[in-house]
């Protein structure tokens, strides 16, 4: 007998016809003698709806009813499937996070899990009752409802399988696992059958969408092995774990681009110490995310800084920019948008040299232009026009092999 948690995401909930197949699936594993925790997202789209109403009711939604409002998308598939489990014989409970303790900072609408006082699961498995879990919510200690950040299903799921001890939490979604490349842009992607949670954190926070990054960042912390797999058809999926030798084999596990991307440019800037820091703790105080940073001298004493940040940032981070531009006395900001971002991962990077020179040489191949470049232990980035980026995907996919088989 093992303890499993099954997390179902917004498409495998997404009507009741599904929510049906979602219940066929629990039972399944109940009868095969398993103890099973599950947990739900909201039916898909519901969450983009309720934003959607928020918005149009002010322009500006107060963040804690924000939080009362998308909490609510996980309370019904919660109650629709406890209902479904039960009429089937099956002994299920609905549990909200309050409910099951997940206790959060005060954040809303991006809080951080603080605690798990999971003794109301943890009694009710005891019981035989198999709880039904909603996803992407906690409180905060004074008992208000928080949200955990889009795509926080993924992370109530690891959590809780971290704090029971489960012996495995599988995600089930709308894809059989995670792939080499998207198969929409390269035909002949393959499944990745095993892959180190290091791997999979670049992948995510690359844009790869499968998993949501904290949840793959508690996964490691806390050693939790996490199956990503299709709720529509059985069979193996992806298994995210403890890098191993077999995973060193392959020199890159999969290449992913990202379009949300642009670069700024801050031009004749004074060179002298402390105007990096100024600037990007102008950025970093409204909690924008900046990426690559290149810094180059241009004419006698004056640099340019350029730097990416998420597209979708930019509205906000331009008055802050333009700001600090004036109080360093620096020229003018150029903001470019139609870049995106093409990044290959893989552990095998550590113990393979030229791995970079290689990716440079295929893009060159392909005649395309490199505005930058950054890279770690695992991973290497390049920064190129928007119109390129598929057909880089595809040359890095085929010059690193991912099409064949790992062991032909
Ligand atoms: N329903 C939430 C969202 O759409 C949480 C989740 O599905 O993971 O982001
Ligand atoms: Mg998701």
């Amino acid at each position: 007998m093992a303890l499993l948690v099954q997390k179902f995401g917004g498409t495998s909930v997404g009507s009741l016809d599904r929510i049906h197949r979602v219940a066929e699936r629990v039972e399944e594993t109940v009868r095969a003698g398993h103890q099973v925790l599950v947990v739900l997202s909201a039916m898909s789209g519901e969450t983009d709806r309720l934003m959607r109403l928020a918005h149009e009711v002010t322009t500006r939604p107060d963040d804690r009813e924000l939080d009362v409002l998308l909490s609510s998308g996980e309370r019904v598939t919660i109650a629709l499937l406890a209902m479904e489990l039960r009429g089937r014989g099956v002994n299920a409970r609905s549990f909200t996070g309050r409910q099951v303790g997940i206790v959060t900072n005060s954040s809303h609408t991006r809080a951080r899990i603080e605690k798990i006082m999971a003794s109301p699961v943890q009694q009710a498995l005891a019981e035989g009752v198999v709880p039904v879990v909603a996803g992407f919510q906690g409180v905060n200690e004074r008992s208000e409802v928080t949200t955990l950040g889009r795509g926080g299903s993924d992370l109530t799921a690891v959590a809780l399988a971290a704090s029971l001890k489960a012996d495995r939490c599988v995600i089930f979604t709308d894809v059989d696992g995670v792939y080499t490349a998207d198969p929409n842009i390269v035909p002949d992607a393959r499944r990745i059958h095993k892959l180190s949670y290091e791997e999979m954190l670049e992948l995510a926070s690359l844009g790869a969408k499968v998993l949501q990054a904290r949840s793959v960042e508690f996964a490691a912390k806390y050693g939790v092995p996490v199956e990503v797999k299709s709720s529509f058809q059985e069979g193996e999926g992806t298994l995210v774990t403890h890098e191993d030798a077999d995973m060193e084999r392959a020199v890159v596990s999969g290449v992913t681009g990202d379009r949300n991307q642009a670069k700024v440019t801050v031009i004749g800037v004074p060179d002298r110490p402390g105007i990096a820091a100024d600037l990007f703790t102008a950025v970093a105080g409204a909690s924008i995310s900046v990426d690559m940073i290149i810094q180059n001298v241009s004419q006698g004493s004056l640099a340019d800084i350029s730097f990416t940040m998420p597209r979708s940032d930019i509205a906000r981070a331009l008055p802050l920019m333009e700001k600090a531009k004036d109080e360093l006395g620096a020229q003018t900001i150029e903001v470019k948008d139609e870049i995106a971002k093409v990044s290959i991962v893989g552990v095998g990077m550590r113990s393979h040299s030229g791995v970079a020179s290689r990716m440079f040489q295929t893009l060159s191949r392909e005649g395309i232009n490199i505005m930058m470049i950054s890279t770690s232990e695992i991973k290497i980035s390049c920064v190129l026009h928007e119109k390129d980026l598929n057909s880089a995907i595809r040359a890095l996919h085929q010059e690193f092999g991912l099409g064949q088989p790992v062991d032909a």
